[in-house]
């Protein structure tokens, strides 16, 4: 009988992977994270790098320029960047999880052949769905696609669109409500930067992931191609949710390489620093806290692999993979705040300075309890999985079932499951 692996032990080319990730953190990012948070901006240079390495493309197929890896890969890659500079992981995150990755599930095969080389090869990616008055009710959009005989016209904003000041390629989500006729009635739209009718707005100033950019898009009229639906009119619902489902994985792995960066950072000071004649490390009071942190973290890592091998597993059921995947990002974004505040405290009054680098981690780990779903959101996911529907069974929520309010929020949709890896 064969010994089940624990989910943590890599394979050979995942491991190799690893190390070829954490080696370009250590060399390329590394020197650049304290400018790069003070400007509030990637080096440019940076961001060429990431493309010529291929991590702007870890599961585009080799045909068109990417590595041709799979999600694991994607989150392993998020997690050692996420160890030296969380903002350089989330440009990765949004880029291969959610733009790149909805075009490799969802696109059709000339959107594929049309963009995914454009993405692994130098275009930036970023995904709009929110609205200022549409956060965590998603789908209360106002952003419309109305049709125009072979065309659909954009109108609206969109916020918080992460970088969105370097992309060239958005994912735009609209009501389609005129144009497709009944519910269900959003799409996803593939907008070139240079189409006439989009403004990007200024980058907002935020308290962290500073480097990344976080801007507003004003959508006057848009006009796009009906090649530029992705998926059949109507499938914009699925096509966030699920498209969030990956993204929260990508998410996850931030967090995990955040906290482990913060418990590195931690564990380096208190074994150098001396009080009382004795290293830090070795009074309890220091040593226990940071104890906590790393079974914590390990409980999520854990979980944020297991469930990226679930999602990707034919048997598992959208349900499952719903709660599992809220269960993912809901630990790993409260093992990073708390990871990071005690790096804070253990480095002492050097923690509370710009130099002593815990900070920023800290800074940055704050947004990881309120994007790609705030933490009471993933636990509405979780709890809605307690209520079974029909009598006597377990049942998962059914995804794809309307708010009684008759909108779909982000955790009530679905699509069939296993979605196939389209290669060209
Ligand atoms: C730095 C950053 C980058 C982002 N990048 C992107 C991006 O690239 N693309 C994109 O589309 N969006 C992006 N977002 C938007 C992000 O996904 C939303 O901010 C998030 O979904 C929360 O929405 P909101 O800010 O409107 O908060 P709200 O929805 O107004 O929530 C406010 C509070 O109310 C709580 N709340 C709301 N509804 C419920 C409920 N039903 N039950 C219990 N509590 C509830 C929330 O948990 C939260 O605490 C980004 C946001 C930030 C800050």
């Amino acid at each position: 009988m064969d010994t089940p692996s624990p989910v943590t032990r890599l394979t050979d080319d995942e491991r190799q992977f690893r190390a070829t990730v954490r080696e370009f953190a250590g060399t390329h990012v590394a020197p650049l994270v304290a400018e790069m948070d003070q400007r509030s901006e990637y080096c440019p240079k940076l961001v060429a790098r990431l493309f010529t390495t291929g991590l702007m493309g870890i599961e585009v197929p080799r045909s068109y320029g990417g590595l041709g890896h799979g999600l694991f890969h994607v989150v392993l890659a998020i997690e050692e960047l996420a160890r030296v500079d969380p903002a350089v992981a989330v440009l990765v995150d949004v880029q291969n999880a959610l733009v790149a990755g909805a075009l490799l599930r969802w696109g059709s095969a000339d959107q594929r052949r049309r963009h995914l080389p454009r993405l692994a090869g130098g275009v930036v990616g970023a995904y709009a769905l929110s609205e200022r008055e549409a956060g965590s009710d998603a789908f209360a959009m106002t952003t419309t696609a109305r049709r125009d005989g072979d065309h659909f016209v954009l109108s609206g904003r969109k916020a918080w669109t992460t970088s969105a000041e370097q992309a060239e390629l958005f994912l735009v989500f609209a009501d389609m409500a005129d144009s497709a006729g009944g519910t269900p009635r959003f799409g996803a739209f593939l907008v070139d930067r240079d189409t006439p009718g989009l403004t990007v707005g200024d980058n907002v100033d935020k308290m962290g992931i500073r480097a990344s950019s976080t801007c507003e898009l004003v959508l006057d009229g848009v006009r796009v191609g009906g090649h530029d639906l992705v998926g059949r009119p109507g499938d914009g619902a699925m096509l966030a949710v699920e498209s969030l489902n990956i993204g929260k994985l990508g998410i996850a792995g931030q967090l995990v390489g955040l906290a482990q960066g913060a418990l590195d950072l931690a564990l380096r000071y208190a074994r150098e620093r001396r009080q009382f004649g004795r290293r830090i490390v070795d009074f309890q009071g220091v040593s226990f806290p940071l104890a906590r942190v790393a079974a914590d973290l390990e409980a999520a890592r854990v979980l944020l692999y297991n469930t990226v091998r679930a999602v990707e597993h034919p048997e598992t059921s959208p349900g499952e993979r719903m709660r599992t995947t809220a269960m993912a990002k809901l630990l790993a974004s409260d093992v990073a705040e708390r990871a990071a505040s005690c790096a804070v405290e253990t480095l002492g009054g050097v923690g509370f300075t710009v130099a002593g680098q815990a900070e920023k981690l800290y800074r940055d780990a704050k947004v990881g309890r309120i994007y790609e779903g705030t933490s009471n959101l993933q636990l509405r996911t979780i709890a809605a999985t307690f209520a079974p529907q029909v009598p006597g069974g377990e049942q998962p929520v059914d995804p794809a079932a309307p708010a009684p309010n008759g909108s779909r929020s982000e955790t009530e949709a679905s699509a069939p499951w296993p979605i196939s890896s389209a290669q060209p």
